[in-house]
């Protein structure tokens, strides 16, 4: 499977606002610094197609990228900023998670993890919410090249064992994972794989 076009459809500051064409969506979220953005980049092979590690402003937004005029790839706030506000904490929760709940379109949570760190208790919440909410969801490791590289005192394999670990506290039936780097494109084409094989269900 490969991505032959790619394009910038609408950011939307509502969930009411976003495309109502039915085209099947797969949704990336996870911490700000996760390499949400330079994963998005390898996939689609463009530079600087979706933005970098912005601070989070006082307004989110939900981007829809048109992927092979078949579906849509939909870049979600980060979550996770140090020192950010509580009310821009809750207008995260509040739109994105309605998002999740609202979208009819939605046939899959990207919840982008950092391999190089230990297992982080926010993206624990995230992954055990969308396990309660019943949202489909694949996990996707990123930074995946920084191997054997001691990592704040956590290597890799270790961080990526011990996610999945106290990951199977919330779900019977393991997700799907994925392992990615957006430096050497390992992961890509199965990624791209993944979600070809998951729309056709
Ligand atoms: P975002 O905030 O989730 O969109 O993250 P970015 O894509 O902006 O990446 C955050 C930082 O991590 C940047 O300094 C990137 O260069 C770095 N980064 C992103 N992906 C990778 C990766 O696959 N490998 C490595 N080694 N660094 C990465």
């Amino acid at each position: 499977y490969r991505v032959k076009q790619s394009a910038f459809v609408q950011a939307s500051t509502r969930v009411s606002d976003c495309p109502k064409d039915g085209l099947p969506e797969f949704a990336f979220v996870g911490r700000s610094n996760v390499g949400k953005s330079s994963l998005i980049n390898a996939l689609v092979q463009k530079k600087e197609f979706a933005e970098t590690s912005k601070k989070p402003g006082k307004t989110q937004v939900i981007n829809h990228y048109l992927i092979n005029k078949s579906w849509y790839l939909v870049d979600l706030p980060g979550y996770g900023f140090a020192n950010v506000p509580t009310d821009i904490r809750s207008t995260w929760n509040t739109f994105t998670k309605g998002y999740f709940l609202r979208s009819d379109s939605l046939v899959c949570v990207l919840l982008l993890v950092d391999a190089s760190i230990p297992p982080q208790a926010i993206d624990l919440d995230c992954a055990d919410w969308l396990g309660r909410n019943r949202v489909p969801l694949t996990v996707v490791f990123t930074k995946c090249d920084k191997t054997r590289k001691k990592v704040d005192g956590g290597k890799l394999e270790d961080n990526v064992r011990g996610f999945l670990r106290l990951l199977k506290k919330s779900y019977d039936q393991m997700p799907p994972w994925i392992m990615t780097s957006a430096v050497t494109n390992n992961g890509r084409d199965e990624l791209l794989q993944h979600l070809y094989t998951l729309r056709t269900y």
